[in-house]
């Protein structure tokens, strides 16, 4: 007998991220791997070349631009050797069309917008796990999709496992639905779980200005600081690394500025 898993969403109804601060975001990001960063900001580098290249270009350039992309997008987060793509030229910002079919996808594709056809990501073949495409699209409209992967689901689930009730049964349910995604991977609901969580942790008042790399980068920062322990348990330790010092607003393991009062009174120079 099989139970069924219960979607993300049913699990942990999507919400605003109220833990997070603009500052902490700010903080959290700034510390994001050098060596990811450097490769999420060539694919979003390849990304405007592609774009440029849909107004300017030819359908060779366009195609082998889109190939440029998705290569580097192949390699992103790759475990064990990665193909180089040498150094980039300068892109000029041009956003892409809204939406467009992609080069080589055939006749009759769907296509693929900030807000459609993520499925198409999942018939490439390379790109079936959620940092790789979801890199695509957070590259090619940033302001309507981020980077999702297992870091950046597991912090944003964390941080919202205190909202809902039940929460034996839940982290029960997040099991069953961790494993069901190790065998078949990913699903764009999920996609579209961590998209819309995001979006309303963005629509926060203090929040308006926050990017959706940077809030992307501060998850992934907050799950990479938190101890991978049982969920209830992640759930508090993970909101505690998004404070700041009352004192002197540094993040948790960090040493406190000069004269912080916090510190006053033999306690430990980190936060
Ligand atoms: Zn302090």
């Amino acid at each position: 007998m099989t139970t069924s898993t219960r979607s993300l969403a049913v699990l942990v109804p999507p919400a605003p991220l109220s833990a997070l601060t603009a500052l902490a975001v700010d903080k959290l990001a700034a510390i994001y791997p050098p060596s990811v960063r450097v490769r999420a900001d060539d694919i979003f580098s390849l990304a405007r070349l592609f774009a440029a290249s849909l107004n300017t270009g030819t359908p060779a350039e366009q195609a082998q631009r889109w190939h440029h992309l998705l290569m580097a997008a192949g390699n992103f987060k790759r475990q064990g050797g990665s193909i180089r793509i040498g150094p980039l030229i300068q892109a000029p910002d041009v956003p892409p069309p809204r939406p467009f079919v992609p080069p080589g996808a055939g006749a009759g594709s769907v296509p693929l917008g900030p807000n459609s056809g993520h499925e198409y990501f999942l018939t490439v073949k390379g790109l079936r796990r959620l940092p790789t495409a979801s890199v695509v699209l957070a590259a090619l409209w940033p302001d309507d999709n981020l980077i999702a992967d297992r870091r950046d689901l597991n912090a944003a689930i964390g941080l919202l496992l205190p909202t809902v009730s039940g929460i034996e049964d839940v982290a029960d349910g997040l099991r069953a639905w961790f494993r069901h995604r190790r065998r078949v991977g990913i699903d764009t609901s999920d996609f579209d779980w961590l998209r819309r969580v995001a979006r309303a942790t963005l629509s926060q008042p203090g929040l308006g200005g926050v990017s959706l790399l940077s809030l992307e980068r501060a998850l992934f920062m907050l799950d990479k600081r938190t101890p991978q322990i049982a969920w209830p348990e992640y759930s508090i330790e993970i909101a505690r690394q998004a404070e700041l010092c009352p004192g002197c607003q540094v993040l948790r393991r960090t040493p406190h500025s000069l004269g912080c009062s916090q510190t006053v009174g033999g306690e430990a120079s980190l936060w």
